[in-house]
């Protein structure tokens, strides 16, 4: 899947002379537009939380505005992650709008909605890794195991052979090590069953 973006180089998206720009939200146009992730909805159920962020644009009034408003609204579903979560990043964010210029995300030309598909992308491939990286280690753990340790090494290698780092020498290691022992153990039984 390839993204437009993907082929552009970096540089060459900053904006040269910035100037003043509009705001996407009151249309005045402005030196200081911001662009900020914070909180969309934020729900702490006691055993669990979940919640999702987005990306807003605006002048500093605007931008100060919708961030007092994301925070209302998550008082209640958010009740004790208010506290250690939301409060403390709204602060932060409300105290970088009074600070002059476009923030960075406007300097290099990205979108509300590039940003949220980058953050979306970067997640999809870390957990991917991870998918990865624990099925490697069940490989490893449990190659030298009899029948049970197969599965775990042959899905640890389908998992990994393509990959680039450390999983990849492991999970081959843990199937030939699999291999070994079911080789063994055919042999052991073969020479049981001839006796
Ligand atoms: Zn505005």
């Amino acid at each position: 899947m390839t993204h437009p973006w993907d082929k552009q180089p970096r540089q060459s998206r900053w904006l040269d002379a910035p100037g003043a720009l509009p705001c996407p939200v009151c249309g005045e146009p402005t030196e200081h537009l911001k662009q900020y992730r914070f909180v969309a909805w934020v729900v702490f159920y006691l055993i669990g939380a979940t919640y999702s962020t987005a990306y807003y644009r605006g002048c500093p009034r605007c931008v100060r505005r919708v961030i007092a408003k994301r925070a209302a609204w998550n008082v209640v579903p958010a009740n004790l992650l208010w506290v250690v979560l939301v409060l403390p990043w709204a602060l932060v964010l409300l105290a970088a709008s009074y600070r002059k210029g476009h923030s960075r995300d406007v300097l290099r030309n990205i979108s509300p909605q590039e940003a949220a598909l980058i953050e979306t992308r970067r997640n999809a491939a870390a957990s991917e890794v991870n998918w990865g990286r624990v099925l490697a280690v069940c490989g490893a753990l449990f190659c030298w195991a009899p029948v049970v340790g197969l599965p775990f090494a042959a899905l640890a290698f389908w998992a990994n052979y393509r990959a680039t780092n450390w999983t990849r020498p492991v999970s081959a290691g843990a199937l030939a090590v699999s291999a070994a022992v079911h080789a063994l153990v055919a042999v052991l039984a073969l020479g049981a069953a001839l006796r």
